[in-house]
């Protein structure tokens, strides 16, 4: 292993991601995946158990669905719109000549009805709000997509595009409370078998601008997020690796989701940072998994 180079210029190196020219941008190697793999394997050997029911978005999302979700009035920063050449013959050949002549050829690029997940429960709520009122015991999901958020950065746990698994909780306050409660104690149980430092801390998302400051005030005060940090980066700022998320009945209120009993449900998330773990693991065990503590080795490979 090279002492001396850093962090991200030692993924590089050592061929674990590989580098686009983009920012938060990255090819994976097989023995990334394989780390990735592995921990997906170790959540589900803590969640499959509750029988969730596995449900596989692609990384696009219905736009007209995004736009009633309210990403936009939080986070409009973050947000990725497809957008798609819609012209005929002429406007083909001035899109050519303006890329010929180093010009800026994309503003003739028209929305498209896709626009990139933010994160892996978005698409979930307006499906399950068609399915009618929640059966007694409420619902249960496993999701993972690839998401995206435009936040560009040297910092490689800071990804543009990266994996988000999720547990998501849909029923009655008390129903959701204590499955957030439940990962909380799973979440760390997880993460001491892999052998890295952490922390479990409230935390606020960065909403947008000068209304967002009080939605992230609002947030923490009621204790409505927190994340288990792992020092990846930086001893003195750790990266929110899982997250728990009680949104009370944001979702249900706005999609329309019922309860058996006709209230508006409430509903909660876990998520996992795939890549910041396995990125967390490869900091704290070194670049060469073969390695790796044998405990660890152990709760990942079996
Ligand atoms: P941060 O505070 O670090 O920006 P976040 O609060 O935006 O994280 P969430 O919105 O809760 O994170 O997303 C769920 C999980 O997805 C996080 O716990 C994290 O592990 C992962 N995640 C979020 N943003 C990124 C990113 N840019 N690159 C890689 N993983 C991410
Ligand atoms: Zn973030």
């Amino acid at each position: 292993m090279c002492q001396d180079c850093d962090f991200r210029s030692g993924l590089f190196a050592h061929g674990l991601l590989i580098e686009t020219g983009v920012e938060g941008l990255y090819g994976r190697s097989g023995e990334f995946e394989d780390v990735v793999n592995r921990f997906d394997a170790l959540i589900t050997s803590f969640g499959g158990g509750d029988n969730p029911e596995v449900v596989r978005f692609p990384p696009g999302m219905n736009r007209a669905l995004f736009e009633k979700s309210g990403y936009l009035k939080s986070f409009p920063n973050l947000a990725g719109t497809i957008h798609a050449f819609n012209g005929n013959d002429r406007d083909h050949a001035a899109l050519l000549d303006k890329l010929a002549a180093g010009e800026d050829w994309t503003l003739g690029q028209e929305a498209t009805d896709v626009v990139l997940a933010p994160a892996a429960c978005y698409p979930l709520y307006p499906t399950v709000a068609k399915r009618g009122p929640l059966p007694d015991n409420g619902r249960l999901y496993d999701l993972q997509s690839y998401c995206f958020r435009r936040e560009p950065s040297r910092e490689m746990t800071r990804m543009q595009m990266f994996r988000m698994r999720e547990y998501v909780r849909i029923g009655t306050p008390e129903q959701v409370t204590e499955f957030r409660q439940l990962w909380l104690d799973r979440g760390r149980e997880l993460i001491s078998r892999l052998g890295v430092p952490f922390d479990v801390d409230v935390a606020n998302d960065p909403f947008f601008g000068r209304a967002g400051r009080m939605l992230a005030n609002n947030q923490r005060d009621q204790k409505l997020k927190f994340e288990l940090l792992i020092p990846v980066e930086s001893v003195e700022k750790p990266t929110a690796c899982l997250s728990f998320n009680y949104h009370q009945d944001h979702f249900g209120g706005l999609w329309g989701i019922q309860t058996s009993t006709g209230e508006v449900a409430h509903t909660a998330c876990v998520g996992f940072g795939m890549e910041r773990v396995a990125l967390a693991l490869f900091k704290h065990h070194g670049f060469d998994t073969k390695e790796w503590p044998a405990p660890v080795r152990k709760a990942l490979w079996g």
